[in-house]
């Protein structure tokens, strides 16, 4: 349906745009010699214009850049800031913590973590909490355990699923069927089949396959995938796959660092589900680092009841400035007063109108396109129906396309999420913004398909 000719020619034009509209960030891009990738991570090359906008200030979900222009911003930090930009509550609590206090770190425990645990445990349920400073150290911690508590050495993944740079969850499904090593997997230390599994997501019979194997000490996933496209659950898949992990004793693993989108306790409490861990990052700060992972009280207690397992010193679980008290200041602040319940429903209602708005764009010009929501977050696919497991999901990627849909938005004032097309909605986010969106990717729509 899209002339792609027509597309390179568009995706030209606006890449000459930019540039021309940019050039303090191209020069700050072209001093950058010092960085690996002229980034502060490498990954801030993924960007459509040939290099990154350079951040001048953020607040709420406003961002400006070094050039002069103002973005109303879908990316949010890819969830980072999903509270907004230096939300006034947890900015308030972040300066008493570190100016009127004194104390960004100091091996010592503040009150303020029981608040934050005990209100993590009213949200997803599980009683015992620990913090890291990344969701990928808290996943790190949770897989360590589950394997100690279960004896089992291998854990299970879907196909296409990101928790952030943990070894052993760098494996797909690959052509013949087989578990292999992530495309693009750099330095893996072993071969990942040797510590893990991998099934597709929304398929139970090669799940059941995979545990039946005997050595899975837990199936780490999404409720949801959200890394490759956002990919739902289909009706009774997460049922089964608490019934096939407890029929196999595996433990369930919830990563809810993005489908925290779900609702104030995340898909778990939204959709009724019941993992022995979860884990949560990014987010719950309000863009400080920050994250936690929680267990049930019995796993605690038998973990801790295990004299051969090292929790205090040098045992592989911990980091020294995890639990610090400005990362345990900021939770406390933000879930208090930012991420809270009614803020949950008026971003979800936001996304919501997003939602709707962008299918009706889809219908007008009868794209072959679908519209996934996940609570406050919503993505365009370019695929209908949508793709039901990462496998389908990745290859339904269409590079230049979203390239081009994201520069063109960029450059009337909307940043997306640099990774695929999904849009998160703060609690600040309105409906008018989200018309604005809808305009610009409806122009962007009519010019390509030559409307
Ligand atoms: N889990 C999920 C589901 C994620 O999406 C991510 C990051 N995209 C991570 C874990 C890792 O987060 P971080 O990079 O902050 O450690």
């Amino acid at each position: 349906m899209i002339d792609r000719a027509r597309l390179t020619e568009i995706y030209a034009r606006e890449r000459q745009d930019f540039l021309a509209r940019h050039p303090r960030s191209a020069a700050a891009y072209g001093r950058s010699e010092h960085l690996f990738g002229r980034v502060p991570m490498t990954w801030m090359n993924k960007n459509a214009g040939g290099f990154p906008i350079y951040l001048e200030r953020a607040r709420g979900n406003r961002v400006w850049d070094i050039d002069g222009f103002e973005y109303v911003d879908f990316a949010l930090g890819d969830t980072g800031a999903m509270a907004g930009h230096s939300p006034e509550a947890t900015v308030a609590a972040i300066q008493h913590r570190i100016a009127t206090q004194g104390g960004i770190t100091t091996m010592l425990p503040t009150e303020d973590a029981e608040w934050v645990g005990a209100e993590l445990t009213r949200r997803f349920g599980l009683e015992r909490w620990s913090f890291s400073l990344t969701a990928t150290d808290a996943n790190r911690w949770a897989i360590r355990l589950a394997r100690a508590l279960t004896g089992r050495p291998k854990i299970l993944f879907n196909s296409y699923c990101y928790h952030g740079s943990v070894d052993e969850s760098l494996i797909v499904v690959g052509p013949d069927g087989e578990g292999m090593s992530r495309p693009g997997n750099v330095g893996e230390p072993v071969d990942v089949t040797v510590t893990s599994r991998v099934a597709e997501f929304n398929d139970l019979g090669r799940l059941e396959r995979q545990l039946a194997y005997g050595d899975v000490a837990a199936v780490l996933m999404e409720p949801a995938l959200t890394n490759i496209g956002i990919v739902l659950p289909e009706p009774g898949y997460l049922e089964g796959v608490r019934e096939l992990t407890r029929r196999y004793s595996v433990l369930l693993v919830n990563d809810e660092t993005h489908t925290f989108s779900a609702g104030p306790g995340g898909a778990t409490r939204a959709w009724g589900l019941e993992p022995d861990i979860l884990v949560i990052g990014k987010s719950i700060a309000g863009g400080i680092p920050m994250g936690a992972y929680g267990l049930s009280a019995e796993f605690a207690d038998r973990a801790l009841a295990r004299s051969d397992l090292d929790l205090v010193d040098m045992g592989g679980v911990g980091g020294t400035l995890a639990g610090n008290p400005l990362s345990i200041a900021a939770t406390r602040a933000t879930l208090e007063h930012v991420l809270t319940d009614d803020a949950f429903t008026q971003m979800i209602s936001t996304a919501t109108y997003f939602a709707v708005g962008v299918q009706s764009v889809i219908d007008q010009h009868s794209l072959p396109w679908s519209l996934s929501q996940l609570g406050a977050r919503a993505e365009y696919r370019f695929a209908n129906p949508a793709p039901r497991n990462g496998t389908e999901s990745a290859a339904s990627a269409d590079t230049e396309l979203e390239d081009l849909i994201h520069l063109y938005l960029l450059n009337r004032g909307i940043s997306l999420t640099p990774f695929h097309n999904m849009a998160l909605m703060s609690p600040v986010t309105t409906t008018a913004e989200v018309d604005l969106h809808h305009s610009v990717f409806g122009a962007a729509i009519g010019e390509l398909l030559g409307g």
